[in-house]
């Protein structure tokens, strides 16, 4: 529902709008605008010069306008006077072809075309660490498994209880909270709901987590590996698919065995098809394939996947189906494109049920024990590179998500990898001094 932010501001009291947008990084840039002039911004937008941030756009491009989607607009629970408000980006009055919002709005209204809504949740992991990013921020939290720590939880209660209070007081339906697999390690989560409202949420958790870590003298990380040994923080993403109504799960199948219908098995069928090219945007970084492809960690498991399978309630694979009508995908990172995330989905997906893909073989086995035995599943991508090129030889997911994303999205992720791959390292000296 559209609503006027000017009005909004004068019976909330804000002060300030952050309009605020996600560049192809995942990066989120933001204009303070003071109430007094939200009126004509919300006309008009908020101008940027896109070259500034990582767009692939040059210094002479005309201005970007960030348009703000006053739907999204969520006044910070922390700071009553500002609200945080999801910008379109608009160029020459029309919407920018590869900025993360518009893509994913674009490939919804393709699902939409075929009368498909998908709803998603996911679980955005992070540590807590020291502000110089250095080691985590709890001495004492140094337990073999952590995960479910009681004491460790217990000694963050103000962090994380505070941000899950600001979850209900906007409405997002927590749930629960717990001390992840890592030393240090969080996850919180909250209901899923539209793809696109969650893209939103999920972009404002790190917002806000990271803001109310800062306010408790801590850091957030979302990075998909910060430490060797730890396990990483992932971000499974969740995905069903329902009618317009969002009364019906198009996906559930009480008669099925893993309670799918064939709709939910053909979209699974297009992530598995896609699985090493969408590995691209769900594992962005140089970091993201020391998570993925990772030998065993202190606690025993990494619980991230290896290759391209797919099972019912376990999670050593790349795909889980947790229960009737909905299936997890445990690929994607913390470095994911909140925007970006559900887009690659909703693509490979929509391709899935298109093409009538079918998913393979179901493994209902312990992957990290016996996965050498599977010798028909493709191996996730070993690096950034590989995952970029299966990327650039996908043509089909590169035309879903638009050929000017698509390309802009390649070419400064090669550039990426090309300022990672010229960097020396210290492995280079120690392996070839004496050769
Ligand atoms: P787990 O750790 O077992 O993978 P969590 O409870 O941490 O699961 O997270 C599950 C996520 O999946 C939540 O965001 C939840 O709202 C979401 N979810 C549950 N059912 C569905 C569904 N039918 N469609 C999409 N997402 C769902
Ligand atoms: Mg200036
Ligand atoms: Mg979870
Ligand atoms: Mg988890
Ligand atoms: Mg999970």
């Amino acid at each position: 529902m559209a609503q006027d932010l000017a009005q909004l501001a004068k019976e909330r009291g804000i002060r300030y709008f952050m309009i605020s947008y996600t560049d192809l990084f995942g990066s989120q840039r933001a204009k303070l605008v003071p109430s007094s002039a939200i009126a004509d911004m919300q006309k008009d937008g908020a101008g940027f010069a896109g070259f500034a941030t990582w767009f692939d756009m040059t210094p002479a491009h005309p201005d970007l306008f960030g348009l703000p989607d006053a739907a999204s607009v969520i006044q910070l629970p922390w700071k009553k006077d500002v609200a945080w408000v999801a910008a379109d980006c608009v160029m020459e009055d029309k919407h920018v072809p590869q900025a993360p919002r518009v893509v994913l709005k674009k490939v919804m209204a393709e699902a939409a075309e075929l009368g498909l809504y998908v709803k998603t949740g996911v679980e955005a992991e992070f540590f807590l660490i020291s502000p110089d990013g250095t080691e985590i921020s709890d001495s004492k939290d140094t337990a073999a498994k952590p995960c479910y720590d009681q004491q460790a939880l217990m000694r963050r209660y103000d962090v994380i209880a505070e941000i899950c209070d600001y979850m209900a007081e906007l409405g997002w339906g927590p749930y629960q909270n717990d001390h992840e697999d890592a030393n240090g390690q969080w996850e919180m989560n909250w209901n899923f709901d539209d793809a696109l409202l969650t893209a939103d949420r999920h972009s404002f958790f790190k917002f806000m987590t990271r803001s109310i870590a800062e306010k408790h003298g801590l850091r957030a990380t979302f990075m998909p590996k910060p430490f060797p040994n730890l396990t990483g923080n992932g971000c499974h993403a969740h995905i069903s698919v329902w009618d317009k109504d969002g009364k019906t799960n198009m996906f559930y199948d009480g008669h099925d065995e893993m309670g799918l219908s064939q709709q939910g098995y053909n979209f699974l069928g297009g992530i598995m098809k896609h699985a090493s090219a969408l590995a691209a945007i769900t594992n962005p970084t140089v970091n993201s394939y020391k998570r993925i492809n990772a030998p065993r960690t202190t606690s025993g498991a990494t619980w991230a996947p290896n290759s391209v399978t797919w099972t019912g309630n376990n999670r050593t694979h790349m795909v889980r189906v947790p229960g009737k009508g909905r299936f997890e995908l445990r690929l994607p990172d913390g470095a994911a494109n909140p925007y970006l995330l559900q887009a690659i989905i909703i693509a490979a997906g929509l391709d899935g049920i298109r093409s009538k893909a079918n998913p393979g073989k179901r493994y209902d086995i312990d992957m990290y024990q016996d996965g050498h035995t599977v010798k028909d599943a493709p191996l996730l991508p070993l690096n950034l590179l590989d995952a970029i090129r299966a990327f650039d030889n996908d043509t089909s997911l590169k035309s879903a998500l638009g050929e000017e994303f698509s390309a802009a999205y390649i070419k400064l992720k090669m550039k990426d990898w090309n300022s990672f791959a010229s960097h020396f390292t210290q492995w280079e000296k120690d392996h070839t001094l004496d050769c």
